[in-house]
């Protein structure tokens, strides 16, 4: 069933004798963005009923939840359904499936890019911490310690002094750093890693939250505290810019309250994403560290002046967590529906076989394949154990944002049909200039979802300066709540008790308005996004 494996039998490995393709080739499309520029497609839109193939043949295996009835079972039937990742045995841990990795490798290299671009380069620090490290930092150890794994022996034999599997590594950076920044010539240090990290979860849901999960982390070291304000600023700009130009996420930038904010930061800024059944996802967050780490582990540089100086830090990252984000942002009812930026098949070829017909048809596939092989990720999938209906589904299920399909009448008229996930909407397309047609449907489709998702956030985020209004919408249409709060750590903390809401961040760039705290009525200029969140 999975793709890529020898029992997918690629067109141009049957009798047409043209040379089997490559089954996942990088493509153009995929590194350069969109390769090619858009232009008019040369495609003709059709009526669905004009259309009727043989979508009415039998086969749909999914049984996946129904969405809008039961968002939970939906969110881990199209995880598990759409093969991108299954439970681990031990508890908490999950596998990620080839599909669901391959998902990751996208999205790694298009976030990995932006970080190089913006002068950040990787690098690999240790899994295990001396737990001397975590106790240093005060706050930090206090945030993390509930959820930290512990090796204590190795072999038969006690350690003199327990290690911590990595929860995350300003501490082990931070020590290193002290060992490397001797001058102001040596600033700034722009380090990125990508890594594992475990955080003992106590209840846990596949990609939301696990025990061990894997992310990028950066640390970087400033001079001047503008410089590391400037940098935590510049990664959040970063985060949201892959949000929503690759992951088709719209988000919400802004600043978290002091309870919400990193255990050992001086300021959290974070991108916030919603999901479809209302409920927030931190999709990201950037810390300003200030001179806590340096001054614990005493990383210090001689400045300009001859002055032995503090060096200020930042700490940013994002995981796993958003494939969860991707799904519950953009699935439906059908499964799966990826942004074609991130995922690993494009389009899927799916041929209509007759005996007459067979091998033109096929060797019309081996043909196709190549030439958009050159544009974007394709694959064929000339299975003839299974029917064409049910390959569509199980290609729909997965997510896949193109699904050509050509028979021995397209083959006559000159023609393929190609059908959008996102939509359904079905376009005849010309062989002649097929790379532009499918390379302007890839572009519509990210676009499309981006702005489907975008109208979702806009139709759920509600101006709330009621009390009673702000519970009843929690538990009916939830969503974002932009309401009042008068900066007191005391209501915040109530609102979450009575009504499980947090303050997702306080959105930037907002003017102040007059307005009274949705919880002790007390006046205020600050208005703030409360949601429930994953
Ligand atoms: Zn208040």
């Amino acid at each position: 069933m999975a793709w890529a494996v020898p029992s997918i039998r690629s067109a141009g490995a049957g009798k047409s004798g043209s040379p089997r393709p490559s089954a996942r080739r990088q493509a153009r499309w995929y590194r350069g963005g969109f390769g090619l520029r858009p232009q008019r497609a040369k495609a003709v839109l059709i009526a669905k009923e004009e259309y009727t193939a043989v979508e009415s043949q039998e086969g749909f295996v999914q049984h996946i939840a129904s969405k809008t009835e039961d968002f939970s079972q939906w969110y881990i039937d199209v995880v598990l359904r759409a093969e991108l990742a299954d439970y681990a045995p031990v508890r908490g841990c999950m596998v990620i499936r080839p599909h669901g990795y391959a998902l990751w490798e996208n999205m790694q290299s298009l976030l990995d890019a932006r970080l190089k671009a913006t002068g950040h380069k990787n690098a690999y620090f240790p899994l295990f911490i001396p737990e001397s490290f975590l106790r240093k930092e005060a706050e930090h150890v206090e945030g993390f310690a509930p959820e930290v794994a512990w090796v204590t022996r190795a072999g038969n034999e006690e350690l003199p002094e327990p290690l911590v599997v990595r929860p995350t590594s300003e501490t082990v950076i931070g020590h290193m750093y002290a060992k490397w920044i001797k001058s102001w010539r040596d600033l700034p240090v722009l380090i990125n890693q990508w890594a594992n990290v475990v955080r003992w979860e106590k209840t846990t849901r596949l990609f939301l939250r696990t025990s061990e999960f894997l992310w990028q982390e950066g640390h970087t070291c400033h001079r001047t505290a503008e410089e590391a304000e400037e940098e935590t600023l510049k990664i959040l700009q970063v985060y949201r810019q892959f949000l929503t130009e690759d992951l088709a996420i719209p988000v919400v930038a802004g600043q978290k309250t002091e309870r919400e904010k990193f255990a050992g930061a001086v300021r959290t800024y974070c991108v916030e994403a919603l999901m479809t059944d209302g409920r927030a996802l931190q999709a990201g967050t950037s810390h300003n560290l200030g001179q806590n780490f340096a001054k614990v582990f005493d990383i210090t540089y001689l400045d300009e002046d001859n002055e032995l100086k503090h060096v200020w830090q930042t700490s940013w990252g994002v995981s796993t967590r958003l494939i969860g984000g991707i799904i519950m942002v953009h699935g439906d009812e059908r499964g799966l529906a990826l942004p074609p930026k991130i995922a690993p098949v494009q389009v899927v070829i799916v041929p209509i076989l007759t005996a007459s017909s067979r091998e033109v048809v096929l060797s019309a596939v081996g043909n196709i394949q190549e030439r958009l092989s050159k544009v974007c990720r394709v694959e064929a999938d000339c299975r003839e154990e299974y029917s064409p209906g049910w390959k569509f589904n199980e290609w729909e299920l997965k997510g896949v944002p193109i699904r050509l399909e050509i028979g021995p009448r397209d083959l006559k008229a000159g023609q393929v049909i190609l059908v959008r996930r996102d939509t359904g909407e079905k376009t005849a397309a010309p062989m002649d200039g097929l790379e532009t047609a499918v390379t302007n449907m890839l572009n519509a489709v990210q676009k499309g979802l981006y702005l489907k998702a975008k109208r979702f956030v806009e139709d759920n985020t509600r101006l709330v300066e009621d009390y009673d209004a702000f519970k009843e919408i929690l538990e009916t249409r939830r969503g974002f709540m932009d309401a009042p709060w008068c900066g007191d750590q005391a209501c915040e903390t109530a609102i979450k008790e009575e009504t499980g809401a947090t303050i997702r961040c306080i959105p930037m760039g907002r003017s102040p308005r007059p307005g009274k705290c949705i919880h002790c009525g007390k006046d205020t200029d600050t208005w703030v996004y409360f949601a429930r969140a994953y």
